[in-house]
């Protein structure tokens, strides 16, 4: 049972509560809310205060600016307040805000707004003294800034001296400082690379490199500036509408909006709105609203201010991107490559225009970076057409029973040991051959060109095979049956003979080819070849400790370590199992003295090899024993020449190199190979 609080004592724990969002928010550019919740308690509080106008009191956050100079920073005086704005969020309120400005002056007809988007940075005053910027100063309060002349003067866009000749002799600016989408995202890329705290947003991120005691900090932050109103002007004579003074200030080198536009009435602002908001995702910098003025300054003087805003703007807020919410659980899901990915099961939200109840947490770096933990409170961040992200935990809030964040030991598809490489993000699942997570993949992997070969098995066919539950492991590929592949969707009987036949066929493979086809992870092709030469026999392999597989070219600590956790897992060898027993062989191989039949010699590979590629080519010579050089000199055995070969083909004519082309190659390569 809750119970009741009085108005006074709801009124008191809301102001309590601003306070110290707008302390983080404003002095810390670190706010624990979402700009979302902080709204929803400002409307209950701005609510209470006008059913109880008794309560209404001036400290209240309703009546203030909400920010704070920091000490650090000299402050600076704004003599003519910098105030903040009333916001909207429906196209009722937006209405109600004309109908109001309309009642105040006394007329009916439609009234003229600038419309500019909403940019999220932070507002800032610039003062020029007959053109020269001499003074810049954050907002503060209201009526104290700080001093931040030496960081603005760090901005490109912001002009030390502005430009033409009829300049007034005392100019101050208005505008916010922002920091663009890909500076953001860079700044975060950064932080992430070096294991620091990232910015929940870029308004955040803009505030915290623009407010730096050391202004070599903010020059390296990509900030931008965009200029949205003059403060005090002096020996001059300003135009009567404030779209025209943009204009001017465009004129004189200060950045505008390019989006802003004049319309008539609340409905004209209303579909201004809307496009914008279809424009939003698109647009390089962050907005999160859109501010309608009215544009002819003999009105804007006649309506004024009420405590903390003007009467004749308004901020029309988007639905927020920014949203909190409950982590109810975290769910480990496998990939078709086995990794092991956190999901995180949400209490459903809507934020950024969807209802999310799932985010990736992506890895268990990033589960220990934003230290979440099961029935945390945390922040969900969903710009644009990006997936959704848990940007922040608000620990604040983490209740008593929070539940650490666990990496399973055993596969939640297919029990297998789960293991993580050390400097490696992702954990993985070991059991590669049998995986449910990972049986397609597996399979099309097994039948691939390089692998056994199998024709007609294509990717499409794996995946209907194992939708229909025809086969589990690339094993059942040998049993299957003429009456099991009719049965299946556009499945001739021709076609399905055709496969069995081929199936048939390459029951009989290599050694090497067997290996590969495995899958082992970091066992390519080439690793393969010098592991069945190595070893001789598939059972060697699987028995061979550490330092046997050390032992072999290629095979350095963390291959091996692949390889035996391949074979430890009981399910990968029921598998290996299944497809002997299904008749998949190989002849023996054969103990060859030379099984480095190239060795001593130097092989250079030039133009385009269209069946394998030059790593593969040069790989494949390596594991045959040959240096395989970058240039053509007389040291050099053989040239071999794919498509479009150049310099290097002349070069091997006039040294009478012996040349092969690239099907002499494979056909070599085949043959030595074989030998093996
Ligand atoms: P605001 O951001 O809603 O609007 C006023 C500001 O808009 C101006 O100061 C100016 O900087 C900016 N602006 C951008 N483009 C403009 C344009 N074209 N013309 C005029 N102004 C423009 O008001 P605010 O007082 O700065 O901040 C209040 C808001 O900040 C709240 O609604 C809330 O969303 C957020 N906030 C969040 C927390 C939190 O804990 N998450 C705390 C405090 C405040």
């Amino acid at each position: 049972m809750t119970h009741t609080r009085s108005p006074a004592q709801e009124v008191a724990q809301l102001r309590e509560q601003l306070n110290e969002y707008n302390y983080r928010y404003y002095v810390l550019d670190d706010p624990s809310v979402p700009d979302a919740e902080y709204d929803r308690q400002m409307r209950r509080l701005q609510q209470l205060e006008v059913d109880y106008p008794e309560l209404l009191s001036d400290d209240s956050p309703t009546q203030r600016v909400g920010g704070q100079a920091l000490a650090g920073f000299s402050q600076v005086k704004h003599e003519l307040p910098m105030l903040s704005l009333d916001n909207a969020f429906s196209s009722d309120e937006l209405q109600a805000f004309e109908k109001r400005l309309q009642d105040r002056l006394g007329s009916t007809s439609p009234i003229e707004f600038a419309c500019e988007p909403k940019l999220d940075g932070i507002a800032v005053s610039l003062l020029y003294e007959d053109g020269v910027l001499v003074q810049g100063a954050t907002r503060g309060d209201g009526s104290t800034g700080e001093d931040i002349t030496a960081n603005v003067r760090t901005i490109a866009s912001i002009p030390l001296r502005l430009r033409g000749d009829r300049l007034p002799p005392l100019l101050e600016v208005r505008g916010e400082i922002y920091l663009p989408k890909a500076g953001f995202e860079a700044l975060n890329e950064r932080a992430r690379a070096q294991g620091d705290k990232l910015f929940v947003n870029p308004r955040n991120a803009a505030a915290g490199s623009l407010r730096q005691l050391d202004p070599r900090i903010t020059a390296t932050r990509s900030l931008q500036m965009c200029c949205y109103s003059i403060g005090r002007v002096g020996g001059f004579e300003l135009p009567s509408k404030h779209s025209d003074v943009l204009k001017l200030l465009n004129g004189w080198g200060l950045r505008i909006n390019a989006e802003m536009a004049v319309v008539e009435g609340a409905n004209a602002c209303q579909s201004y709105y809307e496009q914008l908001a279809i424009k939003r995702p698109r647009l390089p910098y962050e907005i999160d609203g859109i501010v309608f003025k009215v544009n002819e300054l003999g009105l804007q003087q006649r309506l004024g201010f009420v405590s903390k805003a003007p009467r004749w703007a308004i901020a029309y807020k988007f639905p927020a991107q920014e949203e909190m919410t409950r982590l109810l659980d975290v769910e480990f899901q496998v990939g078709r490559t086995g990794a092991v990915t956190p999901v995180a099961r949400l209490d459903p939200v809507f934020v950024g225009g969807v209802t999310v109840s799932n985010a990736t947490l992506h890895n268990m770096d990033e589960v220990a970076r934003l230290d979440a933990q099961v029935g945390d409170t945390v922040v969900i961040r969903r710009a644009g057409d990006v997936i959704p992200q848990i940007v922040k935990v608000v620990l604040e809030r983490r209740p008593h029973n929070a539940r650490a964040i666990v990496l399973p030991r055993a596969c939640p598809v297919c029990g297998s040991e789960v293991e993580r490489e050390e400097g490696e993000a992702a954990a993985r699942c070991s059991g590669g051959l049998f995986c449910g997570a990972q049986r397609k993949e597996a399979i099309k992997h097994f039948s691939s060109r390089k692998a056994l070969d199998i024709e007609g098995l294509g990717d499409k066919l794996v995946e209907q095979l194992v939708d229909e539950q025809l086969i589990q492991t690339s094993a059942d590929l040998f049993s299957l049956s003429l009456e099991q592949l009719c049965g299946l969707d556009r499945m001739g009987e021709k076609s399905a003979q055709n496969l069995l036949d081929a199936l048939d066929k390459k029951r009989i493979t290599t050694l090497p080819r067997f290996l590969y086809a495995l899958g082992i992870r970091e066992v390519g092709e080439a690793t393969a070849l010098s592991l069945a030469r190595h070893f001789l026999t598939l059972e060697a392999l699987q028995e061979a400790s550490e330092e046997a597989l050390l032992e072999v070219d290629d095979v350095g600590p963390i291959v091996a370590h692949h390889i035996q956790r391949f074979f430890r897992q009981a399910h990968n060898v029921e598998v290996l199992q299944a497809l002997q027993a299904r008749g998949v062989s190989w002849p023996a191989m054969e103990v060859n003295p030379d099984s480095r039949p190239l060795e001593g010699e130097t092989w250079v590979l030039t133009g385009t090899l269209t069946s394998m590629g030059r790593p593969e080519g040069k790989s494949r010579l390596q594991a045959l024993g040959a240096k395989v050089a970058g240039s053509v000199s007389a040291k050099t055995t053989v040239v071999v020449a794919g498509e479009k070969a150049g310099s290097k083909l002349t070069k091997a004519e006039q040294l009478q190199i012996p040349v092969l082309d690239e099907s002499a190659f494979v056909a070599r390569l085949a043959e030595l190979e074989g030998q093996g």
